[in-house]
């Protein structure tokens, strides 16, 4: 048996005691309101619980990166108050960019190293089938190639769900029961252009990073259980889930960047900000200073008042 890839960070967890969570965003361009709140329903939840925060770009899926986003992105978060903490603790600090991030594109290799393990195990199987061909056998892959024995590195990789996670608990939303052709379906590890697939990496990084809770956007909810599986196979318990209600502009229409959401405004930063901690459940309105603060202790502030009970309890707030 190939031992687990982790056994540092097994380790690492079983001492750590400190809240630690992060804000991914993907450099496909600049931060628009949508992505700030989630970004400040991540940092609040670490700031209150004197956790650590850190940003990690998620850029493994090259092919929707755009290069001056990364840059826009950490301009725009600094704008806005919020500095990100520098990983001293766990070897993902050895992999960290200047600006003090993880990034995907930089650790290949070690995604490289966590397929391996998974090849080993013989969970991963090639696949040949078609788009079309996917399509035509139903809305989900039904495990046509599992015994064909196809070689891994010349095809589409999926990993065999041999005991999917079927519910799970969400600290703001409670029990999940996890859609079934996602949870049970043989998903992409590795893509059919060659990148690693976002579950792979998300779950790798979050793993190196001893991240303790992971707060995002409920739009990415059901692929928890796809996640789930997958610390199941590295055999790492998993961090706690917190996915926050993501804001639209009408009812299933998100603010996205496919949706050419507008930037969030760094030389005014205050109003958006104030805005998108009136959502996060603070009584901004009973305040009438606070438009008055700087970002930063108008931040201070809300790390003191922030009471996630209060957060609206719908998975969509309409703006
Ligand atoms: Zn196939």
């Amino acid at each position: 048996m190939t031992p687990s890839p982790f056994l540092n960070q097994i380790q690492f967890n079983k001492s750590n005691t400190q809240v630690r969570g992060r804000f991914a965003p993907s450099p496909s361009g600049p931060l628009h309101f949508g992505s700030l709140y989630a970004a400040l329903g991540s940092y609040l939840h670490a700031k209150a619980n004197n956790g650590l925060w850190f940003v990690r770009i998620e850029d493994i899926d090259t092919t929707r990166v755009q290069a001056e986003a990364r840059q826009q992105i950490l301009d725009a978060l600094f704008a806005f108050g919020m500095e990100w903490d520098v990983d001293t603790q766990t070897q993902s600090q050895l992999r960290q960019s200047d600006d003090g991030c993880l990034t995907q594109t930089q650790r290949l290799a070690r995604y490289q190293q966590c397929f391996d393990y998974l090849a080993n195990k013989s969970m991963l199987y090639g696949c040949e089938c078609t788009r079309k061909e996917i399509k035509a056998s139903g809305s989900s892959y039904a495990g046509q190639c599992r015994h064909k024995q196809l070689t891994l590195n010349d095809h589409p990789v999926r990993i065999k769900q041999l005991s999917p996670v079927l519910s799970f608990n969400d600290l703001h939303f409670g029990h999940q029961i996890a859609p079934g052709s996602l949870s049970k379906e043989d998903y992409l590890i590795k893509r059919r252009d060659g990148l690693f697939s976002y579950q792979l990496a998300v779950v790798v990084d979050d793993i190196d990073q001893g991240i303790t809770h992971v707060v995002r956007g409920s739009d990415i909810m059901p692929l928890t259980a796809r996640q789930l599986s997958l610390y199941h196979e590295f055999e790492v318990t998993a961090p706690q889930f917190f996915h926050l209600p993501v804001i639209s502009t009408a009812v299933g229409q998100k603010l996205s960047k496919q949706n050419h959401a507008p930037a969030i405004n760094i030389n005014n930063p205050r109003p958006e900000l104030l805005k998108a901690l009136q959502l996060l459940g603070l009584p901004v309105e009973d305040h009438s200073k606070l438009p008055h603060f700087s970002c930063s202790e108008i931040l201070d502030w809300a790390i003191e008042h922030v009471d996630f009970k209060r957060l609206p309890t719908s998975q969509e707030i309409i703006i």
